[in-house]
C-alpha cells in the first residue's frame, strides 16, 4: 500500500505532463502522436511488462504484490485477496448508495 501523499503527487505530475504533451514516463521527450508516452518509454514499458510476466510465471508468486506465495488455487496471496475483496465491497456499497 502506498502512502496517500505520494499518490497525489504522482497524479499531479501525470496530469501536468499529459496537459503539456510531454511523455508521462520520462517527462523529457515529447509524447508520440495519440499516446501519452514517447517511443522509448513505450518500448521500455512493453519490455518491462513482458519481463515481469515471465518472472511472475517462473517464480509462482502472487500477482498482486509479487512477494508472497499465492494461496492454494488462487493467483494472489491472502492479504492481496483481502485487499481486493475490501475494494470490491466498497465499490458495491457505493453503487448501492448511488441508486
Ligand atoms: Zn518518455
Ligand atoms: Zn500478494
Amino acid at each position: 500500500m502506498r502512502p496517500e501523499g505520494e499518490q497525489v503527487d504522482v497524479d499531479k505530475l501525470y496530469l501536468a505532463r499529459k496537459a503539456s504533451g510531454i511523455c508521462i514516463g520520462c517527462g523529457v521527450k515529447q509524447a508520440s502522436n495519440g499516446t501519452m508516452r514517447c517511443d522509448k518509454c513505450r518500448k521500455e514499458d512493453n519490455e518491462n511488462s513482458a519481463q515481469r510476466h515471465k518472472l511472475l510465471k517462473a517464480s509462482g508468486l502472487c500477482g498482486g504484490c509479487l512477494r508472497n506465495k499465492p494461496s492454494l488455487g488462487f493467483k494472489m496471496c491472502t492479504s492481496c485477496r483481502i485487499i481486493k475483496a475490501a475494494a470490491a465491497r466498497k465499490r458495491a456499497e457505493k453503487a448501492k448508495e448511488a441508486k
